[in-house]
């Protein structure tokens, strides 16, 4: 396959890797004229359903359209607080103000960059309905020993999965744990990408219908039955986030190969760990690489921003993930002091982490980053 851009090395933090037979799928769904929500995507529903191992999955527009559907069918809206980390993307917060409700920013490990289980306990009040644990870099984050007091007080666990697809809890996929929703992102640099588009991970079949009726503007029929009547029905508020088919072809065809973006993401992160193991003053965020499937790779460096300035001087695309939510302007009404969280993210970088990077790329990253903490005199 002749590649439609050049081969993105370490220039980029970020890409999308395609298999081969995206290009095709999507123009098959062009052909047939048929773009909205359609077999094509409830394919793509049952595909990732039987990946995971679970009974059932909804597809909808983005990872975003997943927090926000699955936000507001636990039942969440004005007066609720939802527990959040700060380090996270600002899609995860805006999901939570779309309901209406309030982030309550809680604290992270700076080892994995993820909530536990302690903090969440800490920060529960009279009106926390829910629980949005990020899966950082694509850790799974294991609740379970605050599980049943969570269930007792009816809050329930959102997991925003983004990061995750495809990594495992003990020994099975993120989203098969009945007792929580899990929300996947398939944006266009996530594990598995549909150029763009989410997934819900209900909890029961209850819960799927509703779901189902909330992300097709609260209308009952199908596409199909609609075609046939002279009306249809809304029963509920609802909004328009299900998943086009042209979107759900390149999940197809992204699926099948998925085996390989697994090894191929844990073999990348493990080259890294492997080579920064011999560089000083540099500590790696621990994504679980063994059970997971990773989707960043970041460090906490010293004088940061040098070392970050130095290394984009240099043509080496780090970044950072994330700048704190809870220092964001939109989000100061719910802000308040996260010292720790504060402290890291004057550290975090994340280095360039994608499928086209071999190790050579990840060797010369490395190189990079040392000569980047030597030039700014680290460690001295
Ligand atoms: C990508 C991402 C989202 C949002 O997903 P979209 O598909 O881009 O809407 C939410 N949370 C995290 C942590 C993400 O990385």
């Amino acid at each position: 396959m002749i590649p439609a851009f050049d081969r993105p090395d370490a220039t980029r933090n970020a890409s999308p890797y395609l298999y081969g037979k995206e290009s095709q799928a999507v123009a098959a769904v062009l052909d047939s004229g048929h773009y909205g929500h359609t077999d094509v995507t409830e394919a793509f529903e049952r595909g990732v359903a039987r990946f995971l191992d679970v009974p059932d999955a909804i597809a909808v527009s983005s990872g975003t359209a997943a927090l926000h559907t699955a936000l507001v069918a636990a039942g969440v809206g004005p007066g609720c607080e939802v527990i959040v980390p700060s380090m996270t993307f600002c899609a995860t917060i805006q999901a939570i103000l779309a309901c209406g409700a309030n982030p309550r920013f809680v604290e992270v490990d700076p080892g994995t960059l993820c909530v536990c289980p302690e903090d969440v306990l800490n920060n529960l009040s009279k009106t926390t309905t829910a629980v949005m644990p990020v899966l950082f870099g694509g850790r799974a984050v294991d609740l379970a020993p605050i599980q049943d007091l969570l269930a007792e007080r009816h809050i329930t666990v959102i997991e925003d999965a983004a990061h995750a697809f495809g990594s495992c809890l003990d020994s099975q996929r993120v989203g098969a744990d009945p007792a929580v929703i899990t929300c996947f992102s398939f944006g266009p640099i996530k594990n598995l990408t549909c150029g763009q588009g989410g997934m819900i991970v209900p909890r029961t079949p209850d819960e799927a219908q509703k779901i189902r009726d909330l992300r097709m503007l609260g209308v009952v029929e199908s596409a199909a039955e609609r075609a046939t009547s002279t009306a249809y029905q809304v029963k509920t508020a609802g909004f328009r986030y299900q998943m086009s088919s042209i979107n759900a072809a390149i999940g197809n065809a992204q699926l099948p190969h998925f085996a390989g973006t697994e090894a191929d993401r844990k073999l990348l992160w493990r080259t890294y760990r492997d080579s920064l193991n011999h560089v000083d003053d540099v500590t790696l965020v621990d994504v679980d690489v063994d059970h997971s499937v990773p989707h960043l790779c970041v460090v906490r460096v010293p004088h940061r921003d040098q070392v970050f300035r130095h290394m984009k001087s240099q043509g080496i695309a780090v970044g950072v993930h994330y700048p704190p939510n809870h220092l964001q302007p939109a989000f100061a009404p719910w802000s308040r002091q996260l010292p720790m969280t504060e402290e890291i993210s004057r550290q975090i970088m994340s280095l360039p982490f994608h499928q086209h990077m071999d190790g050579t790329d990840a060797h010369r990253v490395v190189t990079a980053l040392e000569q980047a903490l030597a030039a700014v005199g680290a460690g001295r």
